[in-house]
């Protein structure tokens, strides 16, 4: 292990934007010091992304271990067991991390592991050591929130860090928060047996998300038997002899055996020196300009610990941006709106783009087509329900074709591994025409998107209003 010394950069934070800016800067030949405090990785790879869709995957296997008959297929489904869940989960984890830890070490990156601090625009320290850096990129990351006076006990009152490691299926649950963990966790929950309730203070789940996409989720969850209550604060959790219960701002009362808090993420950035370096942040947030520089010339900052979407993949797109400003390339701020967003869910939610009440609120004048997976070969065979939403600029004359597509809003199963497309055509500017002209393999569930565009251009092929 090193012992303190200079690098070209000290990134503190080994998660996906630490990690990301640091594989991206040592192609660039420069020396960089990666100081993580647990395992590389990070919330993504070890509490977030990864072990949930492992659940999710699992949860995928029981239902249709439960539903095959509908195939024609006989099996009996006996159960859940959990230590096999969270082992094959594990595993995963595991492998992936240990792949990790080999690609760091491959592009020769000094990984020092301690609780590290700032103490000037050009160090930090890290167990008595001091590593300075020409330049040092804050990525910390975040860690679950709570509401004010609601005490986590990490027993009956949890977030997704206990969730995800729950060695059983709690018999009831209430999920606060509708957003993404949320909606995860209540689709992984229910797959596997529990009763859930999701409490959720804006009129949609998943807030987020395009109206449309969250009253199709909402549909499917309350056919699934996933209750929630729309609009409604939460008031106070009461401990009881078998779990919680639950008071609401409407009066109504939950019992469950258990309370997951997932009402969202606050970033790591208190008592690590940050501000006492002339680093500016608001709300705990570091506050940086569309390049992630900070207010201190040698200091720039990524990932969740930023206000920006907290997802692992705009940590990437962070952490590179960084690693090549930082490495003489000429970089362009990222365009927030074209990265794409999936929530894996049964169903999955997907979007890329801007929503129609975004649209509205920014006066952009927008046509609009809603793409039934009904008539989707593929998605007939899978036995899924949902739709495409497609938003482009409406026609500039009367009769005219579309202008640039602003939205692709997805739900169904397996649509989340459709949005790279989406991607594509929002990042690139596409028009709707250009996209019609594209041929879509068949029988797949991608020709949702040949067939909105099909539709927006003026040449439905199977869509009908
Ligand atoms: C349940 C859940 C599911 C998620 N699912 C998805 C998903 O499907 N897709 C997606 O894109 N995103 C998902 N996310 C979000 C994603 O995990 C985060 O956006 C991403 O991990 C942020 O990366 P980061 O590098 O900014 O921070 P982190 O991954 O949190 O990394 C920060 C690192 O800094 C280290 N650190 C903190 N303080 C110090 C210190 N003082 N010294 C040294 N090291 C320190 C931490 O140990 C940590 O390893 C999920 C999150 C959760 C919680």
């Amino acid at each position: 292990m090193a012992e303190g010394g200079h690098y070209d950069i000290v990134i503190l934070g080994g998660g996906s934007g630490g990690y990301a800016c640091a594989l991206r800067a040592a192609e660039f030949g420069k020396r960089v010091a990666l100081i993580e405090k647990d395992k590389v990785g990070g919330t993504c790879l070890h509490r977030g992304c990864i072990p949930t869709k492992a659940l999710l995957h699992a949860a995928e296997i029981a239902d249709s271990s439960r539903e095959s008959e509908k195939f024609g297929i006989r099996t009996s489904f006996e159960g859940i067991e959990m230590p096999a869940v969270l082992s094959y989960q594990q595993g995963v984890v595991e492998r992936l991390w240990k792949g990790l830890q080999g690609t760091i070490a491959g592009r020769k990156i000094d990984t020092i592991y301690g609780d590290g601090k700032l103490v000037s625009p050009t160090a930090v320290m890290v167990n008595g050591a001091t590593y300075t850096g020409d330049h040092v990129v804050l990525a910390t990351g975040s860690v679950p929130r709570s509401l004010p006076g609601l005490e986590l006990d990490g027993n009956r009152v949890i977030t997704s860090d206990e969730a995800l490691t729950l060695d059983r299926v709690p018999s009831k649950a209430v999920i606060l928060g509708g957003g993404v963990i949320g909606v995860e966790f209540a689709s992984v929950w229910r797959s596997f047996g529990a009763e859930v309730t999701i409490v959720e203070m804006a009129p949609q789940l998943l807030p987020l998300e395009e109206e449309a996409s969250a009253k199709v989720l909402q549909r499917v969850f309350r056919r699934r038997g996933i209750g929630f209550e729309l609009s409604t604060p939460f008031q106070s959790v009461a401990y009881t002899d078998s779990g919680v219960q639950v008071t609401l701002g409407n009066g109504k009362q939950l019992d469950a055996e258990i309370l997951l808090v997932a009402v969202g993420r606050g970033p790591v950035s208190a008592n690590l020196g940050y501000e006492e370096n002339g680093v500016n942040l608001t709300r705990g947030y570091v506050d940086v300009d569309p390049l992630c520089r900070t207010s201190v010339p040698t200091i720039s900052a990524v990932g969740d610990l930023i206000n920006t979407p907290q997802l692992a993949h705009v940590g990437f797109g962070e952490g590179i941006l960084v690693a090549e400003r930082l490495g003489g390339l000429d970089v362009k701020p990222i365009d927030y709106d074209g990265v794409p967003r999936i929530t894996y869910s049964d169903p999955e939610v997907a979007s890329v783009g801007i929503t129609s009440s975004q649209a509205a609120a920014r006066g952009i004048n927008v046509v609009e087509v809603n793409y039934p997976l009904g008539g989707n070969g593929r998605s007939v065979i899978l036995q899924t329900q949902g739709q495409a939403k497609v938003i482009a600029e409406a026609p500039a004359t009367p009769g005219g074709q579309p202008g640039r597509v602003l939205g692709i809003h997805l739900v169904g199963s397996r649509v989340g591994e459709l949005i790279a497309e989406a991607q594509l055509i929002y990042n690139w500017d596409a028009e709707p025409d250009d996209v019609a002209a594209l041929i879509h393999p068949h029988p797949t569930q991608s020709e949702i998107i040949g067939e909105a565009h099909l539709a927006l251009a003026g040449k439905p092929l199977h869509f009908h209003n």
